[in-house]
C-alpha cells in the first residue's frame, strides 16, 4: 500500500500554492503514518521567489502541540512556482535528516519526498506509492 493523503490536503496547498505564486507557499503535513491534514505557514525567507522558510512560531507550536499528545508532525510541504515538483539543491541543503516527508506542489503535480536517507536527489528519496484518498477514508 501506498503512503496515504487526504484529497483535502492536495486541494489546501494547491489553492495555497496558486495564492502565493509568485512566492513559494508553505507549511506543515499532520499525521500517523499518512498525511491527514495540512496547515498553511508564512513563508519568512529572505528571498520568497525561489526559497522557503516556515515560520518559526508555527513549527515551534505544532512542534509543542505533537509532545503534548497533539497530531503527529509527518512533514513539511512547500510550491516551486516556476519549477518543476523536484527538489533544488537548496532543499536537498536544508533538509534535516529526520525522515520527515517532503511534499513539493509544482505546475499542478504534487510529489513526495522522505529526508534523512542518500538517494539520488541529495538526501531525498521519493516515495513513488500515493494513494490521494477521502477524507472520510481516514
Ligand atoms: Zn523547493
Amino acid at each position: 500500500m501506498g503512503l496515504r493523503i487526504s484529497s483535502c490536503v492536495i486541494a489546501l496547498i494547491q489553492q495555497a500554492a496558486a495564492e502565493a505564486a509568485p512566492l513559494e507557499a508553505c507549511g506543515l503535513l499532520f499525521g500517523d503514518g499518512a498525511i491527514a491534514r495540512a496547515s498553511v505557514a508564512a513563508n519568512v525567507a529572505a528571498d520568497p521567489t525561489c526559497r522557503f522558510e516556515i515560520d518559526p512560531g508555527a513549527l515551534i507550536a505544532a512542534l509543542r502541540a505533537e509532545r503534548e499528545g497533539g497530531e503527529r508532525v509527518i512533514g513539511y510541504w512547500h510550491s516551486h512556482p516556476s519549477g518543476d515538483a523536484m527538489p533544488s539543491a537548496t532543499d536537498a541543503a536544508m533538509a534535516a535528516p529526520d525522515g520527515k516527508l517532503w511534499l513539493i506542489a509544482a505546475g499542478g503535480a504534487v510529489t513526495v519526498w522522505r529526508a534523512g536517507t542518500a538517494g539520488l536527489h541529495g538526501r531525498f528519496e521519493r516515495v513513488m506509492e500515493i494513494e490521494v484518498v477521502s477524507q472520510f477514508e481516514f
